[in-house]
C-alpha cells in the first residue's frame, strides 16, 4: 500500500524496550514506573468489576470522575470547569491528543509544535492533512523563543501545541513564558493544545504553570492530562481533556466516534481515588523528587554529565565524556555492551541538533532497578 505516513516507523519507545528484552538490560527507556500502583486503587477497580460496571459508559465519561476531576482542577489551579460541558474522559491523553486535533485542524492548515516534542504530535497532524510546523526549544535549557513561536506563525497557523513540564528534557514553563504565549496569541485564532500530563510531578517547590490558571489561555485551549502519570498505571490507558464548550463539542464527535467511551472500571476507580485522597496531587512531587534526587546523587559518580531536571520523571544525560557516537547509536550500544537502555532525543526532532549528545533515562523506578542501572553505568 502507498503509505499516508511515510516517515514513521515502529516508535522508538517499543525499538528500545523490544532492544532491552533482548539483551537483558535494565530498562530506563520507555517512560513507565516499574513499583506498583497505589492498592487502594486496585481495589478500587476490582471493585468496580465487581459491581457491574463492565459495559459502556456514558460518552463523555462517568459523572462522577467528571466531578472529581472538576473539584480536583478547582483544588489545583483556582477555577473549576463545568463538568457537563467541559470535561472528557478520554483513553489516555494519546487519545486526547489526537481526537483535538482532528476536531478542530482541516487539511492545508499548520500546527506549530516544539522541538523536541513527543512523538505522538506530528503523525496526528499528518493524518488530518495539515503540516506540522518544527520551532526549536533552546537546545541547552530546552525554553521556548517566543520570537521565534511568532515568526513561524502565518495565516494557516491552526494551533499550537506545549507540553510543561517537558518530555524529555523535564524543563517548565515560567509565569513569564505564559504572559509571552498569552501576549502572542491574543487577536489570533489559534488554538491552544497544553499537553499537561507531568502536571503533578514538579520540583523544589515550583509552580506548575498549567494554562488553566489563566482566563486568556484556557478560553482558547484544550488541556489534556493523563491518570497514567499521576497514578502509576500507564497500562490503563485513561486520561481526559479540559476546553471550552465549543471546542468540547467538537472534541466529542471525533472522541464518540474513536474509542465511544474509555475503560469503565477505572473511570469508577479513579473517581473514588480522587474524592479519597485529594492530597494524592499534592504529594506525588515529594515522591518523584526523592526517585530524582537519589538518581542524581548515583549518577553523579559515573562520567555521564547531568541536565536540570525541574519537572517529569526523565533525567536527561550528556555523554559526550563516555562517547562521540550519534545518539541511536549510542542507546544501542549502551544497551548491547552494558545493558542499559535509554531513550536517544534525535526521535523527537524533525530537526536533531547536530552533535548533540543526550540521553534520557527514566527514573520512575523503584531503588533495585536504579541500583543495577547505575552499578553499570559506573563502568563507562
Ligand atoms: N504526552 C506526553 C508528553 C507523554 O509523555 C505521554 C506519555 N508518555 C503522553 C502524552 C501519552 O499519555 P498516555 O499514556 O496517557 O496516552
Ligand atoms: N510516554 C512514554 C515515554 O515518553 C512512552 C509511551 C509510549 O510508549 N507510547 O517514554
Amino acid at each position: 500500500v502507498e503509505t499516508k505516513l511515510p516517515k514513521v516507523g515502529t516508535t522508538i519507545f517499543t525499538v528500545m524496550s523490544q532492544l532491552a528484552a533482548q539483551h537483558g538490560a535494565v530498562n530506563l527507556g520507555q517512560g513507565f514506573p516499574d513499583f506498583p500502583v497505589p492498592a487502594r486503587l486496585v481495589e478500587a477497580l476490582t471493585r468496580a468489576m465487581q459491581a457491574g460496571h463492565n459495559q459502556y459508559s456514558m460518552m463523555t465519561g462517568i459523572p462522577a470522575l467528571r466531578q472529581a476531576i472538576a473539584s480536583k482542577t478547582a483544588r489545583c489551579y483556582d477555577w473549576m470547569p463545568d463538568v457537563d460541558a467541559e470535561i472528557t474522559v478520554t483513553s489516555g491523553a494519546t487519545e486526547a491528543i489526537f481526537n483535538a486535533i482532528h476536531a478542530v485542524v482541516r487539511a492545508g492548515e499548520e500546527v506549530i509544535v516544539l522541538d523536541p516534542c513527543y512523538d505522538c504530535y506530528e503523525p496526528a497532524i499528518e493524518l488530518a492533512g495539515a503540516t506540522a510546523v518544527h520551532v526549536a526549544l533552546n537546545p541547552q535549557t530546552f525554553a521556548p523563543d517566543w520570537d521565534a513561536v511568532r515568526a513561524a506563525i502565518t495565516p494557516r497557523t491552526r494551533m499550537l501545541m506545549i507540553n510543561s513540564p517537558h518530555n524529555p528534557s523535564g524543563a517548565m514553563f515560567s509565569a513569564a513564558d505564559m504572559q509571552a504565549l498569552i501576549a502572542l496569541l491574543d487577536g489570533t485564532e489559534i488554538i491552544l493544545l497544553s499537553d499537561e500530563v507531568y502536571e503533578h510531578i514538579v520540583f523544589d517547590g515550583a509552580r506548575h504553570e498549567s494554562a488553566l490558571l489563566y482566563p486568556q489561555l484556557r478560553q482558547r485551549a484544550f488541556v489534556i492530562s493523563s491518570f497514567g502519570k499521576t497514578y502509576h498505571c500507564t497500562g490503563w490507558k485513561l486520561g481526559y481533556a479540559i476546553a471550552p464548550p465549543a471546542l468540547s463539542a467538537e472534541f466529542r464527535k471525533v472522541h464518540q466516534y474513536n474509542v465511544f467511551c474509555s475503560f469503565n472500571p477505572a473511570q469508577h476507580a479513579f473517581a473514588e481515588m480522587i474524592e479519597a485522597e485529594p492530597e494524592h496531587y499534592e504529594t506525588l512531587g515529594a515522591f518523584y523528587q526523592d526517585k530524582r534526587d537519589r538518581f542524581r546523587a548515583q549518577l553523579a559518580t559515573t562520567r555521564l554529565k547531568l541536565l536540570p531536571v525541574p519537572g517529569g520523571y526523565f533525567q536527561l544525560v550528556d555523554y559526550s565524556a563516555v562517547s562521540d557516537l550519534p545518539d541511536l547509536e549510542f542507546a544501542r550500544w549502551l544497551t548491547q555492551a552494558h545493558g542499559v537502555t535509554g531513550i536517544p532525543l534525535s526521535p523527537f526532532y524533525a530537526n536533531p541538533p547536530a552533535g548533540q549528545r543526550l540521553l534520557r533515562l527514566c527514573f520512575a523506578k523503584n531503588e533495585a532497578t536504579v541500583n543495577a542501572a547505575v552499578e553499570r553505568l559506573s563502568k563507562l
